[in-house]
């Protein structure tokens, strides 16, 4: 079946042929968004045939300074002339910069062991967990998503979703996400207080500070209340995977932030380089630096210098056009701007979020998610304007996750063409 962009494609033959020849000779996770990309500046992507399209998804959080950012592209180049990589077992000028700055926004006392990919970082922090208290079970939440390899794929708790079986092991065990809206009467906080408290005792609790993937889901104060003092009761650490929410995504520069949570270990990735290279970390307390030793905790492209050099740009930009408090403040306005919609289209369960990570939920008469063609729909119907955004997994819910930088007229100038969509389907009987 053709998707809009080979309907868009049509016009041209180079996006076209580019993704014809995906087709071809890539194993794809995805059929539905063969853009071709070549290009990109400030919150655009520009496509092979010289469209642009206005950049919703950040590529999941990771283009925060935005695409192609002047200052991490000059950085770039000079880190790339001098010496983009190093061998692993010698230090370099930035790694230990960026290790200190990180430590610094997390007020101090922290350690990186580096990485390369998100994976990877909660890989090593769960390890670093495991070392450091000798225990091997690990509580995470249903329908989190904390990457693709087996490791990160067992603590998320939703392996279903990620069309790959995953046996379970006696070691991962998962509280319910605590979607409000299909609480039933449960209390997310006592479920969570319950998990911790089962047996074998638990090395590490693993969560996002707001759970992207799902669909922007949060709990209450009392839900992070929960987390941090029974984790501690149990003697289990607190690990915050910040690889979506992290630098300035949700308002603060991290999103734990918001919660009265006082992490153990932070896992970084995406957004620290602004994507230009990998680069990935588990932040962990100083004194828990003492359980990484042996190869297994080495990364040959764990923070190498050329990854270091757009790190540090891209903290500097994020400080310097404060892009946390512009994220604050555009996200203020896009909830103030789609909330009317909740009363407006039945089918508009909840208009919620932090910063720039939004989303828009959307249910059946029943309260139940979509199935994909309604959302296919939307998605389908914004691209045809030029804007790219893209559902959750679990809820049918519309991600909004522009990079900080947007304009703001082009922001509102979105909103508003977000909401006449979504009221135009409910006209034409779509949200069915
Ligand atoms: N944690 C979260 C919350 C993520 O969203 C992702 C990636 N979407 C990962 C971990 C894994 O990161 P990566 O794809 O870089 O391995």
């Amino acid at each position: 079946m053709p998707t809009v962009i080979d309907e868009l494609l049509e016009t041209d033959g180079t996006a076209r042929l580019l993704a014809d020849r995906d087709r071809a000779f890539v194993a794809r996770p995805t059929e539905r968004i063969p853009v071709a990309v070549a290009g990109g500046e400030g919150a655009t992507l520009i496509d092979a045939d010289g469209r642009r399209l206005l950049d919703l998804t950040s590529g999941w959080n990771v283009a925060n300074t935005g695409w192609n950012h002047p200052k991490v592209t000059e950085a770039l180049l000079k880190q790339a002339a001098q010496m983009p990589f190093s061998p692993p077992w010698c230090t370099h000028d930035g790694r230990s910069r960026v290790a200190e700055r990180l430590s610094d926004m997390l007020g101090g006392g922290y350690r990186a062991l580096c990485g390369a990919t998100g994976s990877e970082a909660v890989e090593a922090a769960l390890k670093v967990a495991r070392r450091a208290t000798g225990r091997q079970a690990v509580v995470g939440f249903t329908e989190a998503y904390h990457g693709g390899t087996l490791g990160s794929m067992h603590a998320g708790g939703v392996p279903q979703l990620q069309g790959v079986d995953v046996p379970s092991t006696e070691f991962h065990r998962h509280a319910p996400i605590p979607d409000r809206l299909r609480a039933n009467g449960r209390d997310y906080a006592e479920l969570v207080r319950a998990t911790l408290r089962e047996q074998p005792a638990p090395a590490a609790i693993l969560l996002e500070p707001i759970f992207t993937n799902p669909g922007v889901i949060a709990g209450d104060p009392e839900f992070y209340r929960a987390v941090q003092q029974t984790a501690r009761e149990v003697g289990a650490l607190v690990i915050i995977d910040e690889v979506g929410t992290g630098f300035g995504r949700t308002g603060h520069d991290f999103g734990f932030q918001h919660w009265d949570l006082d992490p153990d270990i932070v896992v970084v990735a995406k957004a620290l380089t602004s994507g230009a290279v990998p680069m990935a970390g588990a932040l962990m307390r100083d004194e828990l630096s003492a359980a990484v030793s042996g190869p297994g905790f080495s990364s040959t492209f764990g923070w190498v210098p050329l990854a270091c050099a757009a790190a540090l740009a891209s903290l500097d930009v994020m400080e310097s056009e404060q892009l946390p408090a512009r994220a604050a403040q555009l996200g203020t306005l896009a909830i103030d701007r789609l909330r009317p919609l909740i009363d407006a289209v039945p089918a508009v369960a909840d208009v919620r979020g932090f910063g720039l990570e939004l989303g828009i939920e959307f249910t059946d008469a029943a309260g139940d998610p979509f199935a994909r063609p309604p959302m296919e729909e939307l998605t389908s119907r914004l691209l045809r304007r030029g804007i790219f955004a893209e559902p959750s997994a679990y809820t049918s819910t519309l991600l909004l996750m522009p990079p900080l930088v947007i304009d703001e007229d082009v922001w509102t100038g979105a909103l508003d063409a977000i909401a006449e969509e979504i009221v135009d389907m409910d006209r034409a009987g779509a949200w069915v």
